[in-house]
Formats: structure tokens, C-alpha cells, sequence
């Protein structure tokens, strides 16, 4: 008997290559920089030529550290780098240097949301620091494959998760745990259009229930979150299919083609030993003491899983609030910042969430170029809860004019601007007056108990008033006076 689809599952393992935001690279002093002339930031240690010998940039191994930290892995103490064999001509030393049997880090974990929106331990097999290739550019030239090398030697982060994840929805919340993760370590920009975050995605599948893994396909050349999310729903299709029609499924490396959103085979995946690893005999092994990881764990910044923690159970704000204030480490840094000044932590979220979002939306910049500071933010809010203000007046006329004059105390706006409500009774009643006598017979209506119409003398006292009557005491004065 056939089984259906619904029978399977699969199961995902991710390596993840972040390339570092170093100023120069791995192992030699030419330029890291994306975007540069082809082949400009190339010594002859970037070209391989003999005889030259790679030195090792401090800074990869200081952000290997913070990574790991972040993500509670063991920082090993003593470690080497090793080459890894290959001929490709992207690779001029013919070796890539990369660790092997001693990788940085091991263990650890990443926390990503399942589809029921529950929190979800994803463990990681190991992070090791390598170098990148060059770059072989095959649709430039009608003819012939390009080489561009200022890639060579490119310090990269190389994440591997345990085959933990069970769906394509799960490795596209994991890379965007480990990109957001990144970003806020500032390691790496997490650009995957541009190559300085790339995932290559293992994929099986097997019958729900058994707990033996099938073989594994590795698919390569996804160049955003949403195409390793593609490429793994194919491939899983792909391979139920093959079950299904009991052909054998071949561990291959499978190339992901975006256009026709299909998985294409490569090559047989190449087992490790064809690429006769060796310990590095031009690098000195690591040795990292405890006080270098203390230092660099003081450093470390704010993580956003614990940032979402504070702000759902301390400051009681919502899963989605937390989570879209979180989600880039600018925001939630103004936010921290706001919340300085004011402990009113909803209206805080809501000024993000709404109408600096709207802005920073509308001209396609990040928040560091929003002008106005968090404390003017704070004054806003203030001067809303203290009734000087209504919500829409604050949004829709100070909040404009602040864009302008961003140093200017949001008070003084809503003055220049007339819309300070006004509460004190003394004019309320006068406003009110004014709205009985130029409407007696809604006024009589009201009498004879069509209460309803209290949203009409509202509106009345709103218009009398030029907007500035205070809607919470001119309603309950409002009442009074009707029902005297
Ligand atoms: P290889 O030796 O082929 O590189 P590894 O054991 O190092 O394989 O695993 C590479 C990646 O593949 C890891 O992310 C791991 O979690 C994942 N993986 C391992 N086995 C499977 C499997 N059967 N199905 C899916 N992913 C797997
Ligand atoms: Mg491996």
C-alpha cells in the first residue's frame, strides 16, 4: 500500500558560512571588502604564489569567540588550523586552510519559533573558523569562467547544526536566528544577496515514527532565506518521490536553480578522506586562556533572545511586539534608550511600531538615520499621558513638524501648532454651552433618552473647540451637564 505524503518527515542539518567583518583578511593583509574591482585586493599570498606565508588575523578569533559565547558553545582552549586539499581554480594555494579535528567551538544552540510559534532548541554540531575561495564567474563572459580572487582568503565562520530541524519553515527561522544573531554581534552583515552569509542545506527524509535517518542530499547556491526555504521544500518533495517510487536516493550534492525552483545533481558528494587533511604547518595551534574569554564576553552585546525575554516578562509587552522590536539591533537599541526615559513601555513599543517604522519604511533607512533622539520620543509620550495632547494630535501634527525640528520640545510644537487640549472646566463649560444652545433639539432628544447621541455633541464639542477639548473630561462634563 501506497503511504501519503503526511507519512514522512524530514530531516535538515544546515552549514552556514558567515564571512567576517574584518578590515583586512584571514590570513594576509589585502583588503576585505565586498564589491571591490575584480582581483585589486590580491598579494601574493591571496594568489598562493610559493613561498609566502599566511598570518593569522587576531580579530576571526576573537569573533569566533563572541559567537560562540552567544550561542553557549564550549570555547576550546587549544586549537589548529588544518588544509584542506582541492583543485578548483578559484583556489590558488590548491589547499584551503580551515580546522579540522579542532574545531573553536562545539555544542551549543540556537533558538528558533516552530510552527506553533513555541520555542525550539536547534544544537550545533560545531563552529570552526576557514578562508573563503575566489570567486568563478560564469555568466559574464559568453565564452569563458572568470576568476575573481579578491574573495581568496576572506575570513568565513562556518556554523553546522545538528540534523535537528524538520521542515523548511524551521531552517528559514534558523537562518534568520543566526543572520539576526550575527547582525548583533556585528561580525558579519548576514547579506546573504551579496554571499557573506551562505547556507548549503543536508536534507533526508524517512517514514514518521522511525528514528533511523535516510541518506542525506546536500543542496548548494541559494542566494536569500526565502530559496533555502524553496530549495528544501523541492528536494523534500523531490525525495518522498523517489521513495515512494522505491528508487534509490543517492548522496549527491544538488546545485538549487531560482528560476525554476527545482534541485539539480552536481555531483556524488565527496567523502572527507579525498581531501587528505592535514594539520597547518605555516600557523602556529591557538591556545586561548580564560581571561581572553572573560574579556570578550564583558564586551558582548545585548543578545535579542534576551532582549525578547525582559520585554515579555518584565516589561509585559507581547510575543509580537518583542519579537518586531528585536528583530534588528538598531531598533531595539533606540528602544532601550526610550524606555530611559519613559516607563511607559506599550506607548514606547507602539511609537516604533507605528509611526517610526511608517518613517523609516517610507525612506528606506535604518534607524540610525532617524532624526529625532529617543528622549524627544519620551517627551511625546509624556506630554500625551498628562492629557496635554490627544494620541492623533501627537501623531499626525507634532510628530510631522518634530521630523522638522527634531530639537525642539515637543511641547512647545503643540503650542505653536494650537492643539493643547483643554481641560479645565472653566472653558469646557463654556465650549459646552455653546454645543447645548446651537443644538436644542438633539439636546431634547437626548433628554427623552436617545443617550446615543453623545457621540454627536462630541463631535459638536471637538468642532467648537478646534480640536482641543480633552475627550475624557469633556465627555464626563459633557453627561453632567446634559443630564442636569
Ligand atoms: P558530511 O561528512 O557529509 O559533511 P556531516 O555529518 O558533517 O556530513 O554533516 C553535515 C551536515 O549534514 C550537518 O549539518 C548535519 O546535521 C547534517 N546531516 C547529517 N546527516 C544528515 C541526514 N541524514 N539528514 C539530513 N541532514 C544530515
Ligand atoms: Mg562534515
Amino acid at each position: 500500500m501506497r503511504s501519503s505524503r503526511d507519512n514522512y518527515e524530514a530531516v535538515i542539518g544546515l552549514e552556514v558560512h558567515a564571512q567576517m567583518l574584518t578590515n583586512s583578511k584571514a590570513y594576509s593583509e589585502d583588503i576585505n571588502e565586498y564589491g571591490a574591482l575584480p582581483n585589486t585586493n590580491v598579494s601574493v599570498v591571496s594568489l598562493g604564489h610559493p613561498g609566502t606565508l599566511p598570518v593569522m588575523n587576531k580579530k576571526t578569533l576573537e569573533f569566533a569567540i563572541k559567537l560562540g559565547l552567544a550561542c553557549d558553545a564550549q570555547i576550546a582552549k587549544n586549537h589548529h588550523f588544518a588544509r584542506k586539499n582541492y583543485f578548483y581554480p578559484d583556489l590558488p594555494k590548491g589547499y584551503q586552510i580551515t580546522q579540522d579535528q579542532t574545531p573553536i567551538c562545539t555544542g551549543g544552540s540556537i533558538f528558533i519559533r516552530d510552527a506553533e510559534g513555541n520555542e525550539k532548541k536547534i544544537g550545533l554540531t560545531r563552529i570552526h573558523m576557514e578562508e573563503d575561495a575566489g570567486k568563478s564567474i560564469h555568466d559574464v563572459d559568453i565564452n569563458d569562467t572568470l576568476v575573481d580572487l579578491n574573495r581568496a582568503g576572506v575570513p568565513l565562520l562556518e556554523i553546522v547544526s545538528e540534523p535537528d530541524l524538520r521542515n523548511a519553515q524551521e531552517a528559514y527561522n534558523y537562518l534568520s536566528e543566526i543572520r539576526k544573531l550575527v547582525r548583533y554581534l556585528e561580525i558579519c552583515d548576514g547579506n546573504m544577496e551579496e554571499g557573506s552569509l551562505r547556507c548549503d542545506a543536508n536534507i533526508s527524509v524517512r517514514l514518521k515514527g522511525t528514528s533511523e535517518f535516510g541518506t542525506k542530499v546536500e543542496v548548494k547556491n541559494m542566494n536569500s532565506i526565502r530559496n533555502v526555504q524553496r530549495a528544501i521544500e523541492f528536494e523534500i518533495d523531490r525525495q518522498i518521490n523517489c521513495v515512494e517510487h522505491n528508487e534509490k536516493i543517492d548522496q549527491e550534492t544538488r546545485s538549487f536553480d531560482a528560476l525554476k525552483g527545482i534541485t539539480i545533481s552536481m555531483r556524488s558528494k565527496e567523502a572527507a578522506n579525498d581531501y587528505r587533511y592535514f594539520p597547518e604547518p605555516d600557523l602556529q595551534p591557538i591556545r586561548i586562556d580564560e581571561s581572553q574569554i572573560n574579556s570578550i564576553q564583558k564586551e558582548m552585546p545585548e543578545l535579542p533572545r534576551n532582549l525578547f525575554i525582559k520585554y515579555t516578562e518584565k516589561f509585559g509587552l507581547s510575543d509580537y511586539d518583542s519579537l518586531n522590536i528585536t528583530e534588528n539591533k538598531g531598533v531595539a537599541m533606540y528602544f532601550e534608550e526610550l524606555i530611559q526615559y519613559t516607563k511607559n513601555y506599550k506607548a514606547a513599543a507602539n511609537w516604533i511600531m507605528g509611526e517610526i517604522k511608517s518613517y523609516l519604511n517610507e525612506w528606506g533607512v535604518e534607524i540610525s538615520s532617524f532624526p529625532i533622539k529617543p528622549l524627544q520620543i519620551a517627551k511625546l509620550i509624556h506630554i500625551i499621558e498628562e492629557g496635554k495632547i490627544s494620541n492623533s494630535a501627537a501623531t499626525q501634527k507634532v510628530f510631522p513638524e518634530l521630523l522638522k525640528k527634531p530639537n525642539e520640545e515637543p511641547i512647545s510644537i503643540a503650542e505653536e501648532l494650537n492643539v493643547i487640549q483643554e481641560s479645565d472646566e472653566h472653558s469646557m463649560v463654556g465650549y459646552i454651552q455653546s454645543v447645548i444652545s446651537n443644538n436644542p433639539s438633539e439636546v431634547e432628544r437626548y433628554k427623552n433618552g436617545e443617550k446615543q447621541l453623545i457621540g454627536f455633541f462630541m463631535g459638536q464639542l471637538m468642532k467648537v473647540s478646534n480640536g482641543k477639548a480633552d475627550p475624557k473630561s469633556g465627555n464626563a462634563l459633557l453627561r453632567k451637564i446634559l443630564e442636569e
